[in-house]
């Protein structure tokens, strides 16, 4: 996995250059690469998984995950995809998106509609509401969730128009993720009004990251960003069990240090749940 992409905004190298805790999520580390012991590069056995419907994926009843896109605005160095992009089907044809589709209608208990990868916003427009659309269409489906990282590496690809367009469906939620502070840039918090605007709730996902977030006061600078920005802080991830980010992890007992101490000065809006999420496991355990 490169550094960043060919296609990375200027935004993003400007940011990685002024922001070490940025920096930290887009260059190799030392040794990185290396397998850490038991640690798989597809904890969640996704290639395995490809499934009777190439490039969508279903862990809990009530949700399903299509891969629209291989690519990203950055590729994060703690991805829990970092091992299987590129491997795993992605749905791009019209017969795919119908496959999938289809799935959906013979299992009425689904009702939200991850679209992921990748990072579905590296799209163009037309392709990105065609998925929107197709979904939202279905009676069944109450969320579309738009999986990005636009907001943070690429600001500048939610236009007014395609957030505009977004927001008709009145199903579309979008679902991003920040990691520190530095990342909550004017044009970030811009990008979010866009999407406010448009009547789509923004909820941020965040990874505990070691160097980036692992203190009490770095991660509750990150929550009084996004609640200043009107992004809802949603889940504090622990780090995935994916070979080859053993340099970010943090331990639970630091973890616990860090939730309590920003539960202590923060209301239950601003403060996320902060979960771990284990290969067969039904849900997202509380650390
Ligand atoms: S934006 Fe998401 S899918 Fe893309 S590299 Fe980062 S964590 Fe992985």
């Amino acid at each position: 996995m490169s550094e960043f992409p060919e296609y990375a905004s200027t935004y993003a190298r400007e940011l990685a250059a002024r922001s070490r805790a940025f920096a930290l999520q887009v260059f190799e580390g030392k040794g990185e690469l290396a397998q850490e012991d038991g640690f798989s590069p597809d904890p969640f056995g996704e290639l395995g998984r490809a499934g009777k419907v190439p490039g969508l994926k279903q862990r809990f009843p009530d949700r399903v995950l299509v891969m629209t896109s291989e690519r990203c605005f950055m590729n994060c160095r703690h991805c829990t995809r970092r091992g299987i992009l590129g491997k795993t089907p992605i749905v791009e044809t019209p017969a795919q998106l119908k496959a999938c589709l289809e799935y959906v209608k013979k299992h009425p208990q689904v009702r939200d509609v991850l679209l992921s990868g990748g990072d579905v916003l590296t799209l163009p427009d037309a392709k990105v509401l065609e998925f929107v659309n197709a979904f939202a269409a279905l009676p069944q489906v109450d969320m579309v969730r738009v999986c990005t990282r636009a907001l943070c590496a690429n600001p500048a690809r939610i236009t007014a128009k395609l957030s505009q367009a977004l927001g008709h469906s009145r199903k579309v939620w979008v679902n991003t993720q920040f990691n520190c502070a530095d990342e909550l840039t004017p044009a970030a918090v811009q990008a979010a009004d866009r999407l406010l605007a448009a009547g789509i709730p923004v909820s941020c996902q965040t990874v505990l990251l070691k160097g980036v977030n692992d203190t009490g006061p770095k991660m509750l600078r990150l929550l009084r960003a996004l609640s200043a920005a009107r992004i809802r802080p949603y889940y504090v991830f622990m780090c995935d069990p994916v070979a080859g980010i053993g340099r970010f992890r943090v331990d639970l007992a630091k973890a616990r240090a860090i939730e309590n101490y920003c539960a202590e000065r923060i209301g239950g809006l601003a403060l996320p749940r902060f979960v771990i999420d284990q290969p067969g496991a039904k849900r997202k355990m509380p650390i």
